[in-house]
């Protein structure tokens, strides 16, 4: 086992690494900006190393400082969290030549599914539905129009190097086809530096839903189940669930089966998520992130197993504590990501927390790094903190959650509160018959 981790993170996901530390005992030193200095993580931890200014170029995304505060401070083993350098194969490469174990998959696995080309190749490869399309990059107008009629109309022409919804781009008709696939290219050009794009059937109302799957590295994968993060603005995650309203046992148990195989014959090595579009009963993969995810707290909820220290057993050596039938599926989790944003416009709102009260009870999970009197700084992330609400089925679930969202108070700063509290009361998400676009047309309809 590790002596002493590095924390390459902020925010809430720094705050929940160190717990897992803490518990299996291990040492922590964090790493942090000049804006990050009373940070709740930063007072917890063991040892804090101040890395850089704000920005994040010049601080949480500065590998020659991160590996350096590794060397002054011994730690033998980083975790990244979500976000930053989580998904940096170069980071990992660095760190694997210094002897420092980076919690996460290989360089090359992350390479792999960072081209979304290759990991829908590497995918199909390994035996998982994909959306219909163009097998590689389109070379030309005329490939896309040839690939385009015989998949059938809509089309979306997306980026390979792509992330955050950017660089995506839908074609109803033949005659949309040349401008979408010229702004997918310019857009991906510009914010990706790789004007690479290919093409996929555009499905219409599809669910997002996603495995949680994890690899030994020596040849065996187990599934935790799946999440459903069809609530979404901006292709923005808002709301997860665990398990899927939509999926029944057989159908989690048979696309589980085939992600664990996958991760097994691909020898991948700790926590990662496949991402699937779901529509009519099929799935279709989008892609994979090889990381811990921030909706990851309702697979735990619902199976009682900490990943992120199976991510540290894992990476340690030591094999995952679990077998495919040790993982049990009991009751239902809803997750709110509460972001310090206008609920009705989502302009950021940075400024100090005057009062911070979290709910409490059976069944509720709050993980934040703030607190009263806490100052929110401008440069990152508005993610403040989530709500995670457990209950033996859903409407418990629900119940619960709409009591929660009551109990809870932050005071000095605009937050996202007053949405789900909006939401937890609608028909459509009490039902659970909501697709990738329900929140989008609902938030337009409110304006
Ligand atoms: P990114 O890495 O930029 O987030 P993804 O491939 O994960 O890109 O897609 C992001 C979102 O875009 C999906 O959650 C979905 O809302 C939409 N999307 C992507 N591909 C399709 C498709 N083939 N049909 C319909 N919607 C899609």
């Amino acid at each position: 086992m590790f002596q002493k981790i590095l924390i390459a993170n902020r925010g809430e996901i720094a705050l929940r690494v160190l717990r897992a530390c803490k518990e299996l005992g291990i040492q922590t030193v964090v790493v942090h900006s000049t804006a990050d200095s009373d940070a709740m993580h930063v007072r917890l931890a063991d040892e804090s190393v101040c890395i850089g200014p704000p920005p994040s170029r010049e601080s949480y995304l500065n590998i020659h400082q991160i590996v350096a505060a590794c060397e002054i401070t011994g730690a033998d083993a980083v975790h990244p969290g979500y976000g930053f350098l989580s998904e940096n194969a170069k980071f990992a490469d660095i760190l694997a030549a210094h002897n420092i174990t980076f919690i996460g998959p290989s360089g090359d696995h992350i390479r792999i599914m960072g081209d979304k080309i290759e990991a829908k190749r590497t995918a199909k490869r390994l035996g998982i539905p994909v959306v219909p399309g163009s097998d590689g990059a389109i070379s030309d107008e005329k490939e896309a129009k040839r690939i385009a009629a015989a998949i059938g109309y809509p089309v979306i022409i997306k980026a390979s190097a792509g992330g955050g919804g950017r660089g995506m781009k839908v074609a109803r008709t033949e005659a949309d086809l040349e401008v979408a696939l010229q702004t997918a290219r310019s857009e991906a050009g510009a914010a990706f530096g790789d004007d690479a794009v290919y093409i996929e059937k555009y499905l219409e109302k599809p669910r997002h839903i996603e495995l949680q799957v994890f690899g030994d590295g020596a040849g065996r994968g187990v599934h935790f189940g799946e999440r459903d993060c069809s609530l979404q603005r901006r292709h923005q995650k808002v709301w997860e669930e665990a398990n899927s309203p939509a999926l029944n046992a057989e159908e989690r148990a048979r696309i589980g089966g085939i992600c664990a195989k996958a991760i097994a014959d691909l020898g991948y090595s700790g926590a990662g998520t496949i991402e699937f579009l779901y529509e009519n009963g099929e799935f279709y993969f989008i892609e994979m992130n090889t990381r811990l995810q921030v909706e990851h707290p309702v697979t735990e909820a619902i199976t009682g197993i900490d990943l992120v220290h199976e991510q540290i057993r894992v990476a340690s050596g030591g094999g995952l504590s679990v077998k495919q039938e040790d993982i049990k599926f009991n009751g239902h989790a809803i997750e709110c990501r509460i972001n310090a944003e206008d609920p009705r416009t989502f302009t950021p709102s940075p400024g100090t927390i005057t009062h911070f009260h979290t709910p409490g009870g059976l069944g509720i999970r709050v993980d934040s790094g703030v607190y009263s009197g806490y100052r929110i700084p401008p440069y990152y992330d508005s993610l403040i903190g989530k709500l995670i609400v457990h209950g033996r089925n859903r409407v418990e679930c629900m119940m619960r959650l709409r009591r929660a969202l009551d109990e809870f108070v932050v005071d000095g700063i605009k937050t996202t509160l007053p949405l789900f509290r909006d939401l937890v009361g609608n028909p459509v998400i009490a039902n659970g018959d909501y697709d990738i676009h329900w929140l989008e047309k609902y938030l337009a309809k409110e304006e």
